[in-house]
């Protein structure tokens, strides 16, 4: 500013003051969702024209069920999107005009600390957060601390598309006389499992539930399972949730388009192309080819690798949020080998879940009354690995805070997967 009267020019200054004080700003990560709505639409989308919206990129589905959808509408195709939703026979209401200025109140939950909250640094990071959600430095500080102890083995399995690693965990089955006991001496099988977390980059809790499931199972390691986990598969889109975008979806990847990223959960080579799009503006958008990505790429060559030398014996995905327990196949309606099996293991998780924290779960099949979606974590296992208990688990909560849950609920639904998963193991 240049001032050609003082008086003036300290007036304009102190006035510019107590606008900055009254209205606090938008932090960056907001900023692409300033008047940004959310429709609550219902009615059952026989037609699927929201899914049909969803993969031309008009409009973000956030949730669903099998009779409504929430979904994020961008004031440039709120005109459009109610006119092809009267046209279908679909009613909606908005609950959200703003969604920035919404999630800019909701803010302190999600990044709520208690006043012993942990600090992470570069060298010293014991325990992954309880009180507030970690940024990507800060998790690869508790890996470096974690990669430290005997029982585990920490490595980069590759590198995102913008170079970050994709770190894989291994946690080995217990050692020591009790282990060794039970153990590879043929008494009881060694199994193994692996766990992927981070995939969808807003889907924060499910990477913060992976590092609690880490640190849970070095505190108390399996006695016969090997555990494999990628506790952040999509550190680029986590990145950017964090500094430009709150509600980032794909990884940052670039394509033939004007718009980044690719949906790494459609992007698997497992009749890749159904139910995704192929427009890269849309949330959904596939990618140019089947393993177009490096991180899907990392994460098959690992999968099938482990998998060749041992047997996977459980693959979860970790996501949110809707508390379902989502078994495949997604690609088609056509059951899955196993079907009955993992209907009655996910009772089994779900029951788990409802005795440890009163939350309820339910275990149902992916396309069961839902789209058809292909291209994902779950359906691969399945089909290209042969893995028996295949799940994608939407973890916490159900809609009231979607993809920003408060940071208190990481314990809780950290918890109560842990212990979930204690019962699963048990019978598999
Ligand atoms: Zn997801």
């Amino acid at each position: 500013m240049r001032c050609l009267v003082v008086v003036v020019c300290v007036a304009v200054v102190v006035v510019s003051a107590v606008v900055t004080s009254a209205v606090p700003s938008t932090p960056d990560n907001l900023r692409p969702l300033i008047n940004h709505q959310v429709w609550e639409v219902s009615g059952a989308d026989g037609g699927g024209v929201v899914m049909g919206l969803a993969q031309s990129g008009v409009v973000d589905i956030l949730g669903h069920t099998a009779d409504s959808h929430t979904l994020r509408v961008a004031p440039t195709h709120a005109t459009l999107v109610k006119a092809a939703l009267r046209a279908a026979g679909l009613t909606h209401t908005i609950t959200v005009h703003d969604l920035a200025a919404f999630l800019q109140k909701e803010e302190h939950l999600v990044h709520k600390r208690s006043t012993r909250a942990q600090v992470c640094t570069p060298d010293n990071c014991r325990e992954p957060y309880a009180d507030h959600y970690m940024k990507f430095d800060e998790m690869e500080s508790y890996l470096r601390y974690i990669a430290k102890s005997p029982r585990t083995k920490v490595r980069s399995i590759g590198k995102s598309a913008e170079g970050r690693d994709i770190w894989l965990v291994h946690i080995k089955p217990i050692r020591g006389r009790a282990g060794k006991a039970r153990v590879g001496e043929g008494k009881i099988k060694r199994k193994a499992m692996w766990i992927e977390g981070g995939i969808h980059a807003r889907e924060w809790i499910s990477s913060a539930t992976a590092f609690h499931l880490i640190h849970n199972f070095l505190k108390q390691p399996s006695p016969t399972f090997d555990v494999y986990i990628v506790p952040m598969a999509n550190p680029d889109g986590y990145v950017y949730t964090w500094t430009n975008d709150r509600l980032w979806r794909k990884n940052r990847g670039k394509t033939e388009g004007s718009c980044a990223g690719v949906d790494l959960n459609r992007n698997w080579d497992a009749h890749w192309g159904v139910g995704a799009s192929g427009n890269p503006c849309s949330e959904v958008y596939m990618g140019s080819r089947a393993f177009s990505e490096p991180e899907t790429r990392a994460l098959k060559k690992e999968m099938e690798s482990l998998n060749r030398n041992k047997k996977f014996d459980l693959v979860l995905s970790l996501h949110s949020y809707g508390q379902v327990i989502l078994y495949p196949y997604g690609w088609t309606r056509t059951p899955a080998p196993d079907q009955p099996e993992m209907q009655r293991v996910g009772d089994i998780f779900a029951k788990a879940i409802q005795q440890k924290s009163g939350e309820s779960y339910k275990a149902v099949n992916s396309a069961a009354g839902f789209y058809l979606a292909s291209g994902a974590t779950d359906d691969w296992a399945k089909e290209a690995l042969g893995t028996r208990h295949v799940y994608t688990v939407e973890l916490r909560d159900k809609g009231r805070y979607g993809f920003t849950l408060p940071a208190d609920q990481i314990e809780p639904t950290a918890m109560e997967i842990w212990n979930a998963l204690d019962a699963v193991l048990a019978v598999l």
